[in-house]
């Protein structure tokens, strides 16, 4: 299953904001009330998109989105 992972501006945290596929329309939801379940920030970058294994904590070289 591919994921979208967000990482919190504040605290760099990363985890899976949203799981693919799923309609688009969800997925602006999920992203518009995205916060870091650690920090409780709300400014929340993607960190990377399509990763199949979420569960692996990203190596910081992994989680670069460009
Ligand atoms: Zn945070």
């Amino acid at each position: 299953m591919n994921a979208v992972l967000g990482q919190c501006a504040q605290c760099e945290h990363v985890w899976p904001v949203a799981h693919l596929p799923m309609p688009v329309e969800s997925f602006v939801k999920l992203a518009m009330r995205a916060a870091c379940p650690k920090c409780a920030g709300t400014q929340v970058k993607v960190a990377s998109v399509g990763r199949p294994s979420i569960e692996d904590t990203p190596r910081p070289g992994e989680i670069e989105c460009k």
